[in-house]
């Protein structure tokens, strides 16, 4: 088999393994991380029933989307958001998972066309504390997050799924999982209170496994479907 989806089928058995052990009984969704990588790997992936698609920059996103257009894909966004991109990011995806401050959420909302369905969006939640990762930090992130959803009342074209972080950068497993228990925590008191929230996305390649045993159940996953990152598309700066 090749291995792409040889990769795919070697996840999925492993998720499987995962929930089977766990006790919140969820399914988990995929979304393939293709960042850095070409059309011809995004269309194995696909072969491979892979229907969500993670892109970090719009340019090479949308250079992507325009070759994929047959494709019945569902492409979320996972990058930091620069406010004059946002009409480009609310046109072309169907989800965004970096959503940090109500003036993004606005021009999100504002750009959103109204014959699509309204822009399914994710908080992302700074929940390692390091002060260069973008997000909400965990710390004060109940405060901050009523002013986000205080917002949402005027802001239709927007539907809040849940939150996403991406964890510490270290090989300290306790420290991952500490950072994983606070999100899921969060993740339960926000469920409480708006209706839509349904989704917790964390786990990439490294701690997909360990992040579902905490109650992910949305992994992006780059680096274990496609390989190390290759080509650099012209405008992936952004
Ligand atoms: C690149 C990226 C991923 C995928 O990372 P891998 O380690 O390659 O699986 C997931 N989430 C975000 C936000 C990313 O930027």
């Amino acid at each position: 088999m090749p291995i792409i989806p040889k990769n795919i089928s070697q996840i999925n058995q492993n998720i499987q393994k995962t929930i089977a052990h766990n006790t919140f009984n969820e399914q988990v969704s995929i979304v393939a991380v293709s960042k850095g990588h070409s059309f011809d790997k995004i269309v194995s992936a696909f072969d491979a029933g892979i229907r969500n698609f993670g892109e970090n920059y719009l340019q090479e996103a949308l250079e992507k989307k325009s070759h994929l257009e047959k494709f019945a894909i569902q492409w979320h966004f996972l990058g930091p958001i620069q406010s004059n991109k946002c009409k480009l990011i609310t046109e072309n995806f169907d989800w965004v998972h970096s959503v940090d401050r109500v003036k993004v959420m606005k021009l999100l909302n504002d750009f959103r066309p109204l014959h699509m369905m309204p822009l399914n969006i994710c908080i992302q939640i700074n929940c390692s504390g390091e002060e260069t990762k973008s997000g909400i930090t965990i710390n004060n992130a109940i405060e901050s997050l009523n002013d986000l959803i205080s917002s949402l009342k005027e802001l239709p074209m927007l539907k809040l799924r849940g939150i996403m972080s991406i964890p510490s950068n270290t090989e300290n497993v306790d420290q991952i999982i500490t950072e994983f228990k606070s999100m899921y925590k969060l993740y339960t008191e926000l469920k409480k209170r708006i209706h839509t929230v349904d989704t917790l996305s964390m786990g990439m390649s490294n701690d997909y496994a360990l992040a579902i045993e905490h109650g992910s159940n949305l992994v992006r996953i780059g680096t274990a479907i496609f390989g190390a990152r290759e080509i650099k598309i012209k405008g992936s700066d952004n």
